[in-house]
């Protein structure tokens, strides 16, 4: 057994201890000390990293897992050190800190979604970017989660006691737990004062004013229930840092301040709407005389032609247009790679089922009109055979 020093006090980061056993794991070694500060991966909560300084080594951890209560400390290397040698443990404070604070905001969230909309909590993850709690109910409507969020942040401010109790199992019951315990013995319960009580083996902060500002940024549909995706204390605050600084870029290109963003950008969109709805007029009537033009070039029973600049829309008008107006066989190829084409004497949806493979065109519709994509490349061949074929 490893005597867990991090179980009594989270604040502690570092103490020397013995190297009782090393252990081959693959390409990593695991080793156990007599006592130590590192909290193995469980409940949700990720390993410790950190180092341990042997003689005049320092090396690496890169995780710690626990087994049958004997603590591995997993390195990649750890030639010239064995059992028995004396080394000082110290865990990645940065590291361990950031998750102390997602996970008492982690039990936090869990209690106030349970008291605000009786929703419990089936599983929780602190990862290394953002942390997870999976819910046994729809995904919230957005003024609930802002409820939520409002919630979790005034009890962060009020700066409640975060204790940690060690009751027998006939105590149980006094404590009006949020979920039962799991274990018989060694049950270890984390109190928020006035908010929650809860077993739990994890590292957490001494009061929730330390847990820092919590930002909920997703909640989707997951497993038949929901999932909430959270972020708690420097995190939240980079977060929170990075939206501003995107809101003055943003604010900057419209000219306004960054209060007035919205309101810049409802007056830019109805701008926007209304240049939109002149230069549709424009294009109408251009597309007339662009269809007069083209015209004087049809000769004979068909004409193909390419158009890049042309909008679907467009490219209908002026198909049919110029179909009506010559009497020709129309084809328009538009866009990257698509095609309009109107006749009024061949029939076109089987024209296109039976030969339009021969010139990379696939697509369908009404006999008369038929639209589809081009996979061959445009060349001025490929416009002429193309012609001499819908003839
Ligand atoms: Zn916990």
């Amino acid at each position: 057994m490893t005597q867990r020093l991090e179980q009594k006090d989270a604040f502690v980061q570092s103490c020397r201890a013995e190297i009782v056993e090393v252990r081959n794991c693959g390409d990593r070694w695991a080793l156990v000390l007599n006592q130590s500060v590192f909290y193995p991966e469980s409940g949700g909560q990720l390993g410790d990293r950190g180092t341990l300084r042997v003689h005049e080594a320092e090396l690496e951890v890169v995780d710690t897992q626990i087994d049958d209560g004997r603590v591995l400390h997993l390195v990649k290397d750890c030639t010239g050190v064995g059992a028995g040698d004396v080394c000082e443990a110290v865990i990645d404070w940065g590291f361990r800190r950031d998750q102390m604070s997602q996970h008492t905001g982690q039990h936090m969230l869990s209690a106030d979604v349970f008291s605000l909309f009786g929703a419990e909590t089936v599983s929780a993850r602190l990862g290394s970017t953002a942390s997870t709690i999976d819910l046994d109910c729809e995904p919230l409507e957005p003024n609930a989660l802002q409820d939520l969020q409002a919630l979790v942040n005034e009890q962060v401010m009020n700066d409640k006691a975060v204790r940690a109790h060690y009751p027998d199992k006939a105590q149980l019951d006094q404590y009006g737990l949020r979920r039962s315990s799991k274990v018989d013995t060694n049950i270890r319960l984390i109190e928020i004062e006035g908010i929650d009580v809860t077993p739990c083996g994890g590292t957490h902060c001494a009061a929730t004013g330390q847990v820092g500002p919590v930002m909920i940024i997703a909640n989707q549909r997951y497993k038949g229930g929901s999932r909430i995706t959270f972020l708690a204390g420097r995190r939240a605050l980079d977060r929170y840092e990075t939206r501003d600084s995107q809101i003055h870029a943003a604010a900057d290109l419209f000219k306004c301040a960054p209060d007035e963003l919205h309101e810049a950008i409802l007056r830019q969109q109805a701008e926007l709407r209304k240049v939109q709805e002149r230069v549709g007029a424009y294009r109408a009537k251009l597309l007339d005389v662009e269809v007069a033009e083209e015209l004087s070039r049809v000769q004979g029973t068909s004409h193909v032609l390419i158009r890049p600049e042309f909008e679907p829309e467009e490219a209908r008008r002026f198909s049919r247009q110029l179909q009506e107006q010559s009497g020709a066989s129309v084809l328009v190829a538009y866009g990257q790679d698509r095609f309009i084409a109107d006749s009024a004497s061949v029939d076109l949806a089987r024209w296109l089922k039976q030969r339009g493979g021969m010139f990379g065109l696939r697509g369908g519709g009404r006999g008369s009109h038929v639209e589809g994509m081009i996979s061959e490349p445009i060349t001025p061949e490929w416009l002429k055979n193309l012609a001499d074929a819908l003839l």
